[in-house]
């Protein structure tokens, strides 16, 4: 790649850090950038810097949050005798937007997945284990539908009825393979619907 002058090479080394941006779409980006009114570019850098700085995981839930804990955890409005379990915070925007699911979440931010060196202590598994008690009658396991994520759904089924908690999993209809966040909200609502217990 051609040399740039520093202010210009960082700025594409920087870009090119993110995922799916490759040194051509950083150089595109970069060089678009210097077009950009001075305002929009502060607000760009501000709310980078803003998203980063003023979030954390919710303590309870481990989905990002200002407040902790998070709205839904601390929300009276909330069904606390649900759980449903997620891979990653975006799945439970997913879940929300059907507008169907009124109990709680929980955030394992990953799934089990041996093949990569991904076990138990990895995620956020003890966490969630340790929130199966009093009002938590259900667990529902939304993880994503491939090897992994059953995988995954198992493991924790296998604890909870150990606790006497019910375990559910997604009624099928979610394309196999496929990734719960770009499921509609019809299908997910479906899936949500006809759960069955594993
Ligand atoms: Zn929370």
């Amino acid at each position: 790649m051609p040399k740039y002058v520093e202010p210009i090479s960082r700025l594409i080394t920087e870009l090119s850090k993110l995922p799916g941006i490759g040194p051509k779409t950083a150089q595109r980006l970069a060089f678009y950038i210097l077009t950009m009114p001075r305002d929009e570019v502060v607000r760009l850098a501000e709310s980078m810097l803003d998203a980063r700085t003023k979030t954390r995981q919710c303590s309870v839930c481990f989905d990002i949050t200002v407040d902790d804990p998070c709205a839904v955890c601390s929300s009276p409005d909330r069904d606390h005798s649900i759980i449903c379990v997620v891979e990653q915070p975006k799945d439970v925007v997913a879940i929300e937007r059907t507008g169907e699911y009124k109990g709680l979440y929980h955030v394992l931010h990953g799934v089990l997945s041996p093949m990569d060196g991904i076990g138990p202590g990895d995620i956020k598994l003890k966490e969630l284990i340790s929130r199966l008690k009093d009002p938590v009658k259900e667990v529902i396991v939304a993880t994503d539908p491939n090897v992994e994520g059953e995988a995954t759904a198992l493991y924790i089924a296998k604890i909870a009825r150990t606790i006497g908690v019910k375990t559910t999993r997604l009624a099928h209809g979610l394309p196999v393979g496929g990734d719960l966040e770009y499921a509609d909200e019809v299908t997910l609502s479906r899936a949500l619907e006809g759960r069955r217990e594993i």
